[in-house]
């Protein structure tokens, strides 16, 4: 093998050495521009997955990820710059209220979004569920709608961190995705390519994240706040529950959906709470103000209308049907079948298997199996049940929305089979588990 060699650099990982940044950036290089082939990248990753990278080799990968692409300065954009990441989970539809309500508040968010990645969604196929909605702004596009509104979501381009783009697509094919060194630079890579005042992380926990348990979960927010440290940039994570979905809609036009109704005003729960912790976060950071005043404004960013103002000038920005702040139901794709979940037994939930209810919305259509897939707009679910509720049975507890009344059935099985249900009553998870800080 020559010094230049990728295969070289996978013996490393496999034997469980450490690269140097210098391999890991010809790697990446080499990746990027097609001279390493798919099955050493593969390889790679799994060496990566399965031995770990240390935090100078995360840190190397980090680096190498934003060198293969253009970063976005956003020299133009006056307000304090917030950028938000969540490491995936069910229904988190966080981002799609919280940009806006960020931007009501004075706040500017540039958001690169990612694709739905194994069982959790992704915020652009959520957004592109609007019918005519494009996500696939230029540089100069995004900067120029975050000065004019506060708040642009759009994609990675090729511009923008190509790295990330190809190796999150390879890492789902070889089922490498759950690893802390490769998240953590995946996601860390996009926020350190935008230029911001603050990088606020949502670190999902539990049954429907990556990372299951709070160990891992808060290994991987220190591994991110250390990257942003490192590159002299101020982060935030926020370690939170993912035992069960967030929200109750699972599948793209239906998250958009219940965000619409949510900015509206109308729907209190997780989704909202979660949404006006981050936003409160987001303003005291940039301001000064109190949590509890930051927390009020943000709730008061909802419940005045502005940050539902927002998401329809962003949404009619990105060329989107505007007009789905008012009729969502009207605007948004819809399934040919809508069957009723009812409780198939008696109890209370005391947990959920919200990766195995994440699964049954990719079954159904709302998920990619290969990264070639289309996604179905309309599939999916919703869930209204949440740990802690107690059940009758013959209930209704959701809907399955599909293209078929057999695809239907299956995923209303698959919902109650992923319910967990006790005669002991239990309380309903704490949100926040934790708070991490590049400046810890
Ligand atoms: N989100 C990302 O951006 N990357 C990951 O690897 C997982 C979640």
């Amino acid at each position: 093998m020559s010094p230049r060699d990728p295969r070289l650099a996978v013996e490393t990982k496999r034997d469980g050495r450490a690269l140097s940044e210098g391999e890991i950036e010809a790697f990446v290089e080499g990746y990027v521009r097609g001279q390493v082939p798919e099955e050493v990248a593969a390889a790679f990753l799994m060496a990566a997955y399965i031995r770990g990278l240390d935090a100078d080799e995360t840190a190397a990968l980090t680096k190498a990820m934003v060198a293969s692409g253009k970063t976005l300065r956003l020299e133009r954009v006056e307000r304090p710059k917030v950028d938000k990441h969540s490491t995936g989970g069910v229904s988190d539809g966080v981002t799609l209220v919280f940009a806006p309500m960020a931007a009501a508040m004075g706040l500017a968010v540039a958001k690169l979004s990612g694709r739905g990645l194994g069982h959790t969604g992704g915020t652009l196929d959520k957004l592109e569920s609007i019918p005519g909605l494009r996500t696939d702004l230029s540089a100069e596009e995004i900067e120029r709608q975050v000065v004019e509104i506060g708040c642009a979501v759009a994609a990675q381009s090729a511009a923008l961190v190509p790295a990330d783009a190809k190796l999150y697509a390879l890492r789902d094919a070889t089922a490498t995705v759950a690893s802390v060194a490769l998240i953590a630079a995946s996601v860390m890579c996009k926020k350190l390519a935008v230029q911001s005042d603050l990088i606020l992380l949502d670190v999902k926990c539990g049954s429907g994240a990556f990372m299951k348990t709070r160990r891992a979960a808060v290994a991987l927010a220190r591994a991110c706040v250390g990257i942003a440290r490192g590159s002299g940039r101020r982060a935030r994570a926020a370690v939170t529950d993912m035992s069960q979905p967030l929200g109750e809609a699972v599948g793209n036009s239906l998250e958009v959906a219940e965000a619409v109704a949510v900015l509206r005003g109308e729907k209190p729960g997780r989704l909202r709470d979660l949404a006006v912790v981050l936003a409160g976060e987001a303003l005291s950071h940039a301001s000064g103000a109190a949590m509890g005043e930051a927390r009020a404004a943000a709730a008061r960013a909802i419940d005045s209308g502005e940050a539902l103002e927002r998401f329809r000038r962003m949404v009619e920005a990105q060329r989107g049907d505007a007009r789905v702040v008012d009729d969502p139901q009207g605007v948004l794709p819809r399934a040919p079948v809508e069957r009723v979940i009812e409780a198939d037994r008696g109890g209370t939930i005391v947990a959920v298997d919200a990766e195995a209810i994440g699964g049954q919305a990719v079954a159904l259509g709302a998920g990619r199996l290969r990264k070639e897939d289309p996604v179905d707009p309309s599939a999916g679910l919703i869930l209204r049940a949440k740990i802690g509720d107690r059940l009758e049975m013959g209930m209704p507890i959701g809907e399955a929305h599909a293209r078929t009344e057999d695809a239907a059935e299956r995923a209303a099985r698959g919902v109650l089979q992923a319910l967990q249900l006790s005669e002991e009553p239990v309380r309903a998870p704490q949100l926040v588990l934790g708070w991490f800080d590049s400046e810890d």
